[in-house]
């Protein structure tokens, strides 16, 4: 089976290392013998959503989401078909923000969001930085994943503040750092196959779990094999479990 996926704007929306979880992606997919192909597409480039089995949206910053929100707005209606149809979609901060319903500036600026998610987002007046560890709730995920983690791992820079309408669930409780908006411990959303996060770092190395589950989705949704072939996760591991340790060490001390 070939996976295919899209890097929507690459050239402005990649932040702090995002296409690595492209990469991630791309790697896993190879070491079980399918085959992965990467189309990048960029303002005014066509794009054909039903025939996509990922779609990639990185981060911004509020600059570059104003300059392609026009863009990405033409796009709408084929993208909210392929959404209800199962498309499997990460999407992270600034291109988190873009599926809701707004992103209101710090200067009061409402940059319309594409609203296919009840979401919306207020930039406070500083910013969110930092690690994050999240104890994850997402079923999948243990069905998913060769591995047994449970919690994400990041980092996060932002300004804005996600809410979440009453029928989004997010991916689980922040148990170090603010997730989408420092208030309810909420971090991220998920909606059908969509997955929003304000982590980066890029996410999926350090979450090998997550870009599995990632990986099932679009696989079952394309009629291929259920599961996949569990792979030698003991770097990766390795790697998620240091940052853990290491936040929550360090948070028992303060
Ligand atoms: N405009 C966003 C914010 O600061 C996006 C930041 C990001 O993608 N890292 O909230």
């Amino acid at each position: 089976m070939k996976i295919k996926l899209c890097h929507l704007y690459p050239d402005l929306l990649d932040l702090y290392g995002d296409r690595g979880n492209i990469l991630t992606l791309e790697a896993r997919a190879r070491w079980r013998g399918l085959d992965f192909e990467v189309q990048n597409v960029s303002l005014g480039e066509r794009i054909d959503f039903h025939s996509l089995d990922i779609l990639f949206l990185g981060g911004g910053s509020d600059r570059e989401q104003s300059i392609l929100v026009a863009d990405l707005m033409g796009r709408v209606e084929e993208l909210k078909a392929a959404i209800e149809d199962g498309l499997v979609v990460l999407s992270i901060c600034g291109g988190y923000q873009l599926l809701g319903q707004y992103y209101q500036t710090t200067e009061g600026r409402r940059i319309p969001g594409l609203g296919i998610l009840d979401l919306w987002t207020v930039a406070g007046a500083n910013r969110l930085t930092g690690n994050v560890v999240v104890n994850l709730e997402i079923e999948e995920l243990t069905e998913a994943s060769s591995n047994t983690l449970s919690t994400l791992v990041g980092f996060e820079n932002h300004s804005g503040r996600t809410y979440l309408g009453s029928e989004l669930k997010s991916l689980g409780k922040v148990i170090h750092g603010h997730g989408n908006n420092g208030e309810d411990q909420g971090e991220g959303m998920r909606y059908k196959n969509v997955f929003g996060t304000y982590l980066h770092g890029p996410l999926l190395p350090k979450n090998p779990h997550f870009a599995d589950m990632l990986l099932r989705l679009a696989m079952e949704r394309g009629g291929g094999a259920k599961n996949l072939v569990p792979l030698d996760d003991r770097l990766e591991i390795l790697a998620h479990e240091t940052v853990v340790d290491r936040i929550l060490s360090k948070q028992k001390k303060v």
